[in-house]
């Protein structure tokens, strides 16, 4: 059976998990199961699936065969018990902590967030009563002073988007564990195959599928991993009765194929934002890199501790603040202006004006996300290219000083 060995690598894994062409005629990738609801040999039978008493599918709100595959692959990638596929990456959000949070709660979540993640909390959650309290956890102390008995999830991103601030993982753990506080970790920078937050004491691990997983830019999806305990919660209450928010099926085939090549992807990404930091740290124009493998980054040694290498998100900021910045991205050429991240292609965004607009000028002030900031998203083109369009478009040092 090399479809199911636990001592397969990583990529390895990724390609054969959980599937063997044997079962399905031969055909090498997976079929693709386009179907609302299933069909039940008896009404006993359906009464028994329903009841718990027996395993099986019922209608592909719940689950699906296509997806359960994903989920199980996923699941396997993170060290966990289970996974759930969903909508979007905010679906995979919202339908974990609709599940776990009740009116009166407590939240504690880090102080950058992606913008949307950010709206639901301040917006979302917290108009039903749920309490949403933001603690810098680049010092896991800040957690252990605000956490009390009514806070039910501690929850971050590491890296961080847009800042690429770390939160210690295994330190966090350990700290909401004491007051039975779930962690749930938005791994989407990093990807399973950098850093697997279950092994550092999380509870659950989301993702926007819609980057690095998938990829390709070409899908929306999400995906979470815990225990399957929590996981049956989540898919049965939060998205099955609150949001609906369920993978299509097709999506599911699509991020299968993204995750085949993830390792592959993630080296190339890895090495190229690398070489692309250090460059821009020399570069007289920029006042700030952010990218966790340069060792002026505040957070170097936390980032060897928890990731197997350092992602492929860089974030910058330039002399002259966010006009440089915006001027510089309008002279580009091969790199695109879009928001998303972990594509082929290398893509550069405004925080400020763009996916962290969500936050008011003051909310983003103190949560330590510059009006200046440029975000950029190294893809998978020869890294001289990248550098070369980098390179024309940042102002030159001369121009500048006069
Ligand atoms: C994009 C993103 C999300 C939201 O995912 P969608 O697939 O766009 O819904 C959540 N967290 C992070 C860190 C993201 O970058």
């Amino acid at each position: 059976m090399t479809h199911n060995n636990k001592n397969q690598g990583f990529a390895t894994k990724a390609i054969h998990h959980a599937y063997d062409p044997q079962d399905e005629g031969g055909a090498l990738t997976p079929p693709l199961h386009l179907t609302s609801t299933f069909a039940f040999p008896t009404a006993e039978h359906g009464g028994e699936i329903f009841a718990g008493d027996r395993e099986g599918h019922v209608y592909s709100r719940i689950s699906n065969p296509t997806n359960d595959l994903l989920e199980k692959r996923m699941a396997v990638l993170e060290g966990a018990e289970a996974a759930l596929a969903n909508a979007s990456g905010m679906g995979s959000v919202t339908s974990a902590l609709w599940t776990f949070v009740a009116p009166g709660d407590e939240i504690i979540v880090d102080t950058t967030l992606y913008g949307c993640t950010f709206a639901y909390m301040r917006h979302g959650l917290q108009k039903f009563g749920v309490d949403i309290t933001h603690v810098d956890m680049t010092d896991p102390q800040n957690v252990a002073k605000a956490i009390s008995g009514k806070t039910k999830v501690v929850y971050f991103e590491t890296p961080a988007n847009p800042n690429m601030r770390l939160v210690d993982i295994e330190a966090v753990s350990a700290i909401a564990h004491e007051f039975d506080a779930k962690v749930i970790v938005d791994n989407t920078y990093s990807t399973p195959y950098l850093t697997r937050p279950i092994e550092h004491g999380a509870d659950l691990v989301l993702h926007s599928a819609t980057k690095y997983l998938g990829g390709h830019g070409d899908v929306i999806a999400g995906l979470i991993a815990g225990r399957k305990e929590d996981i049956d919660q989540v898919r049965l209450v939060g998205m099955k009765d609150m949001t609906g928010a369920v993978m299509a099926p097709f999506n599911a085939m699509l991020i299968m194929r993204g995750l085949k090549t993830l390792q592959l992807r993630m080296d190339r990404h890895c090495a190229s934002a690398m070489e692309i930091a250090k460059r821009l740290e020399q570069h007289p124009m920029i006042s700030k890199v952010y990218f966790p493998g340069l060792p002026s980054f505040e957070q170097h040694e936390l980032a060897k501790k928890q990731m197997a290498d350092f992602g492929g998100m860089i974030a910058f900021e330039l002399i002259g603040g966010m006009q440089a910045g915006i001027s510089t991205m309008n002279r580009l050429d091969m790199i695109q202006r879009a928001v998303s991240l972990g594509d082929a292609e290398t893509l550069i965004q405004h925080p400020a004006s763009m996916t962290h607009s969500t936050y008011t000028p003051e909310e983003r002030a103190e949560h330590g996300i510059s009006e200046g900031l440029v975000r950029l998203s190294v893809g998978l083109e020869e890294v001289e290219d990248i550098w070369a369009d980098l390179e024309q478009a940042l102002p030159a040092a001369r121009a500048q000083v006069a």
